[in-house]
């Protein structure tokens, strides 16, 4: 389960490097597909550490 919290300044890089979990929703991202195999790498590029990711082994 991935979620941006209020911490994102809305600068489109999980939007640019992962389009297929991440779009824009007024000023800040949100997660659009948790299934989305790059939302790892986006929650690592975010300039504020705004994408949270929480990895449960039981899902
Ligand atoms: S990379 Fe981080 S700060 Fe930038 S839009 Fe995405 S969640 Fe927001």
């Amino acid at each position: 389960m991935a979620k941006v919290n209020d911490k994102c300044i809305g600068c489109e890089v999980c939007v640019n490097m992962c389009p297929e979990g991440f779009a824009m929703e007024g000023d800040k991202a949100k997660v659009i597909n948790q299934d989305a195999d790059c939302i790892e790498d986006a929650a690592e590029a975010c300039p504020v550490d705004a994408i949270e990711v929480d990895s449960d082994p039981s899902e």
